[in-house]
This record gives structure tokens, C-alpha cells and sequence, in this order.
């Protein structure tokens, strides 16, 4: 079983928060999309000829290709791998972008599951982070999504927001909750380096809430989300039973994918490919045929596997198998079997049929665990 990850680096604008590869100049879109089908054909050994089970559009802003464009990356997919009949096929979407036409082109092309950039329900949080819709469209795209057969929808919202109340964070969970989705994603504000808001703070024109603050709207989230069917799956992912993201949980299970275009990540159990995170030179270097140019390696060491295993599986309801830790544990090892000891007297972890889980405690300082559980 294996994936395919399919960057698409375009965004309509720059949201203050977000560090991720895109490029609002769209005017490259048609031969980046050359650029994509031909690396598709190109790597198609990497995964040694495994069935595709997961197919996703990630980036930047899927929605805004047309169809032709995306048949055109169906159509490499399907030549060079095999995909499974049941395959989850995820695209990103804003819901700007969103339309009956747009919807019905996606059904028939075999997408099945929508993630759609929500990040909040107030229009002057989307208008201060530069999105660019409105609550009203973020409501509506999810309703013609249900309205014209998706049923498999997941939206992202973002939490500890300058000034978010509590009571605020409530009324966002109620909506969400409201709109009947089967899937939430929610991340916790993050400040970046080299983004808008990086900037606005480094000034201290903008003031974060407190970390206290910031704990009690997560221990709400999990609580209300928990107390209405939603199973937190991961530390930032929410669903009804059945609905998690097969894509994301093969990350975390160590499946093997390939990451496609610019800034994507492949990995197939021995080492790690990093896509080059500029359109432009990935174009030029696929246009020459110098696919290794855009490409670096890095054979996976000792250290490296157990370090990810740690960093993928603490944050997820399956947890640590011990017996694989005791397996990835690099030698003189002392220092983190006492680690692990101390956090389950803690009762940050503790053990559930030999696997080491996250108490929700625990939950709530999952990096500061994760990092000290790390060589
Ligand atoms: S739409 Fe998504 S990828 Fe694009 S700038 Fe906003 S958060 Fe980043």
C-alpha cells in the first residue's frame, strides 16, 4: 500500500500565517503542469510497483486548477501506477473556488474526499489572516459539497487567535460541528519566521493570547468534539468513526508515498526524497530532463528512523509499540527508558497493550514530549 502526494503550488493570496510553498503569480500553472506529469512518470520505480492507495492535492490551492488540468495529472497517474478501485482521493479546496460545475467535474474524475480551508467562522479573523472568502462562503461551499454527493469532508480551523475568546473558540466548535462534516482538522496559531504575521509580531504589533488561554480552547476542542462522536485520532484531527484521512495515517504508519512537484517530501522506507521549493527552477530543471537537480536524498541512519517513528506515532491514537521502541532504541538508551518511566509516573503516557499512548494531559504538551523523546 502506497501514496501519492501532489503539490500544487499556487495560492489566490498570501494568508499572513502560512510558511508553506506556493506562488501567487499564476501564470506558470500550464507548464508546471507538464513539469508534474512528467516527474509522475519519472518516479514511478521509487515505490517498486505498489498498489496506490491514497492519492492527495495538497498545497498551495489545488481547487484553483481547471479540469483539464487535473485530468492531465490523472492521466500520468494512471499511466505509470497502479490505483486501487477503493483509493481516497483527497483534493484540497477553498471555498471560494468551490462550484456546482467544479464539484461534478471532481466527482466524475474520482475524488471522494474534499479538505476545505475553512480556518474560522468570523469574517474579520479571515479578513486579518488575508483569506480570501468569507464566512458565508465558507458555509455554503460545504453545503453544495454535501448538496452535490461528497460525503467525506473534512475542514481545517485555527485556534489561540489574537483576542479569541473562549466564548468565541465555542461558537466556532458549534458551527463546525453543525455542518454534519466527518472530518476536523485544528491547528493551534504558529508563528513563522518570514510570514506576514512573523513580522507583525517581531514589531509587537500583534499580541497572542497566553498559553493558558491557548490550553483551555484545546481541552474544550477535544472534550466537545470528543462528547459528540469525534475521535481525535491524531493530536490536531478529529473524526467520525470510519472518516480518518487514510493519506495522513499512512504517514504516520510508515507507509511508503512519493511527493510530486515543488517542496514535496517521498519516502519509501529506506530514505527521504526533498523536492526543490522553487516553481521556477523545478520547471526549468524537469524541462531539461534534470530531474536530480530538483531532488535531494538523505539515506535514513539509525538515529533518523527512531527519531521519526517517535515524532509520527506519539501524536497518534495507535501510540508507540514498545517492542519497536525497544527495536529502534539507540544504544546507551538508559536515559530514555527513564524518560519514558518518568512520563507514564507523570501520567503523561501510559502503556495499553504494550503500546505507549498519550494521556490527554499528555495531550496538551505533546512537542515538549515528543522532544523528550528524541536523541
Ligand atoms: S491558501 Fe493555504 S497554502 Fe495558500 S497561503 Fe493560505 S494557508 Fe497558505
Amino acid at each position: 500500500m502506497s501514496g501519492i502526494y501532489i503539490h500544487i503550488p499556487y495560492c489566490h493570496k498570501a494568508c499572513n500565517y502560512c510558511n508553506f510553498h506556493f506562488s501567487t503569480s499564476l501564470k506558470s500553472i500550464d507548464s508546471m503542469i507538464d513539469a508534474l506529469c512528467k516527474e509522475l512518470a519519472f518516479k514511478k520505480d521509487y515505490l517498486e510497483g505498489d498498489i496506490i492507495e491514497t492519492i492527495y492535492f495538497g498545497g498551495g490551492t489545488p481547487s484553483i486548477l481547471n479540469q483539464k488540468q487535473l485530468e492531465l495529472l490523472f492521466l500520468s497517474i494512471h499511466e505509470s501506477y497502479v490505483v486501487s478501485d477503493n483509493a481516497e482521493i483527497t483534493i484540497e479546496a477553498n471555498p471560494e473556488d468551490i462550484n456546482e460545475a467544479l464539484l461534478g467535474s471532481w466527482n466524475n474524475m474520482g475524488i471522494n474526499r474534499l479538505s476545505i480551508g475553512i480556518q474560522s467562522f468570523q469574517d474579520h479573523y479571515l479578513q486579518w489572516m488575508n483569506r480570501n472568502h468569507s464566512s458565508g462562503e465558507a458555509i455554503n461551499s460545504v453545503y453544495l459539497a454535501q448538496k452535490n454527493g461528497f460525503k467525506n469532508i473534512s475542514i481545517d480551523l485555527i485556534y489561540g487567535l489574537p483576542n479569541l475568546s473562549l466564548e468565541q473558540w465555542k461558537e466556532e466548535i458549534n458551527t463546525a460541528i453543525n455542518l454534519n462534516v466527518t472530518h476536523i482538522s485544528t491547528y493551534c496559531l504558529t508563528i513563522e519566521e518570514r510570514t506576514a504575521l512573523g513580522k507583525l509580531v517581531e514589531k509587537g504589533t500583534v499580541q497572542l493570547i497566553s498559553e493558558d488561554e491557548v490550553e483551555k480552547q484545546m481541552l474544550h476542542l477535544m472534550n466537545t468534539l470528543g462528547s459528540v462522536g469525534f475521535e481525535q485520532y491524531e493530536i490536531s484531527n478529529f473524526c467520525k468513526p470510519g472518516f480518518e484521512s487514510k493519506h495522513n495515517s499512512s504517514y504516520w504508519k510508515h507507509t511508503s508515498y512519493i511527493g510530486i512537484g515543488p517542496g514535496a517530501h517521498s519516502y519509501n522506507k529506506k530514505n527521504r526524497q526533498h523536492n526543490i521549493a522553487n516553481n521556477a527552477l523545478y520547471i526549468k530543471n524537469i524541462r531539461a530532463d534534470n530531474f536530480d537537480l530538483n531532488t535531494t536524498t538523505e539515506e535514513l541512519s539509525e538515529t533518523d528512523r527512531y527519531n521519526e517513528y517517535i515524532l509520527t506515532r506519539i501524536r497518534t491514537k495507535w501510540g508507540i509499540n514498545a517492542m519497536e521502541l525497544n527495536k529502534l532504541l539507540p544504544t546507551n538508551s538508559d536515559a530514555l527508558i527513564s524518560t519514558v518511566n518518568t512520563l507514564c509516573a507523570n501520567e503523561f503516557l501510559y502503556l495499553q497493550d504494550n503500546f505507549y499512548k498519550l494521556t490527554q494531559k499528555g495531550r496538551l504538551l505533546a512537542d515538549e514530549i515528543t522532544l523528550k523523546l528524541m536523541v
